[in-house]
């Protein structure tokens, strides 16, 4: 029982830090300041490993473990070579300030054993995905657990008189081994915990700041609109019927403010907080309307939209959000190109489904990028939000419909909706 509470009490010198980091420096200072943080993650870790090895877990008289360790590998993984430095020197420090020198030379084996694969991993660690990386912790927590018996084994033979390494003995190692593994493994979970944690909360507020600029921008919009319209009509008044010249730039002048006309009535549609509404609607018209908002947009990218749309394609749902998931996954299908690329949008019916099809030549995407598509803020782009796919399953599953996603690295993408189909009445 005693050894389960004193587990419990170096867990707690650990994961205290932990979350005094979250609260104090994370929320406050959105971290930063990378070379301030590193100091914090570096002085936490020695605070955790003078606190375990102030109280060690006693097993028999002469054997005893602790859980300095975990700091010094999350230490090394979070903060990078120079804290698995510090931390370990201050921990040899500490030991031979402890114990003097006859106790350096186990202490110094099991720790030659395992920091090695810390060391490693701090380059890739951050690029790991989250089920890798508890994969990777388990890993670590066995590979120390191994370094540390060793390393018990080598001593006792050293030395015979320190310890006798009895069955009862082997058995609290084996138990302390478990322990140190799983509370690896903890660890390492809260700390993704937290980081994720304060990644969202950074989206959310760039997030908030883009809605307030799109409401800023959508109320100039509309009051553009209005001028627009004076001018339209004193440009039919001033016309000369007399004059073909005159008449000929007239017409250009007209056709042009209809055309900026349109294209703020577009963006106030999109941009206008909506009220949900379902009607039938019919999606070859929609689509058709996306691609001339968006194809500016792919001509600036080089990329051509093509398009085969079949007719009477009827779905049940409401305009402006449909409109929004296929000019995401378009908009997608045009980032996804490097260069010079093509789009295809295809629409046909099948059954009781509408399928639209939208297929690139673009980039593509790993197993590992598919699996974490629907996920919220993922995203490989610099000005990426990671918000769109997300919204698109959103809106599709509420119309009850599905969205299926093929890739292959280097080769493109193909989004396929279906949507259930409606009849006109
Ligand atoms: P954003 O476009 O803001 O990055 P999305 O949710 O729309 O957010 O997309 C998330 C991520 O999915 C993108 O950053 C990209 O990596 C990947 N992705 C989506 N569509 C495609 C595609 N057609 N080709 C390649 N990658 C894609
Ligand atoms: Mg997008």
């Amino acid at each position: 029982m005693s050894f389960i509470k004193d587990v419990l009490l170096h867990l707690f010198f650990i994961i205290f830090p932990i979350l005094l980091y979250q609260s104090l420096w994370l929320d406050k200072f959105h971290a930063t300041n990378v070379k301030q943080n590193r100091y914090l993650i570096g002085l936490l870790a020695i605070f955790s490993i003078l606190l375990c090895m102030t109280f060690p877990i006693v097993i028999d008289q002469g054997l005893s473990v602790d859980l300095r360790a975990i700091p010094i590998i999350v230490g090394t993984l979070y903060g990078g070579m120079s804290i698995g430095i510090s931390s370990a020197s201050v921990m040899f420090a500490y030991e031979f300030f402890q114990f003097g020198s006859q106790s350096m030379l186990p202490t110094a084996i099991a720790f030659s054993l395992y920091i090695w694969a810390p060391l490693l991993m701090t380059s890739k660690w951050f690029r790991l995905g989250k089920r890798k990386k508890i994969q990777v912790a388990l890993g670590l927590g066995v590979l120390q657990q191994l370094a540390s018996f060793s390393a018990i084994a080598i001593h006792g033979k050293v030395n015979t008189q320190s310890f006798i390494l009895g069955q009862e003995n082997i058995d609290f190692l084996l138990y302390s081994g478990i322990a140190h593994t799983l509370s690896l493994l903890l660890v390492i979970m809260l700390c993704e915990h937290v980081r994720e944690m304060t990644f969202i909360r950074g989206q959310l507020a760039a997030s908030e700041k883009l809605n307030m600029v799109s409401e800023l921008a959508a109320s100039v919009a509309h009051e553009v609109r209005n001028p627009l319209t004076v001018v339209r009509g004193f440009i039919q008044l001033l016309n000369d019927p007399t004059d073909q010249t005159k008449q000929n730039y007239s017409k250009l002048v007209i056709s042009e403010l209809d055309r900026a006309e349109r294209m703020i009535t577009e963006y106030l549609n999109l941009a206008k907080p909506q009220t949900e509404v379902r009607e039938v609607l019919e999606v070859g018209d929609l689509l058709y309307e996306v691609s001339s908002i968006i194809s500016s947009y792919a001509v600036i990218r080089n990329v051509s939209i093509h398009t085969d749309i079949n007719q009477d394609l009827y779905v049940f749902g409401d305009p402006p959000k449909l409109k929004q998931v296929f000019m995401n996954v378009v908009k997608n299908a045009i980032e996804s190109h490097e260069d010079v690329g093509d789009v295809w949008i295809h629409a046909f019916q099948k059954r009781q489904y509408v399928i639209v099809q939208i297929k690139d030549t673009g980039s593509g995407m790993s197993k590992e990028q598919l699996n974490r598509l629907g996920q919220p803020f993922y995203t490989t782009k610099d000005k990426g939000t990671g918000i769109g796919l997300m919204v698109t399953y959103r809106i599709i599953q509420s119309l009850r419909g599905r969205l299926r996603l093929t890739s292959e690295p280097g080769q493109g993408t193909t989004v396929t909706i279906f949507l259930p189909t409606a009849k006109k009445f």
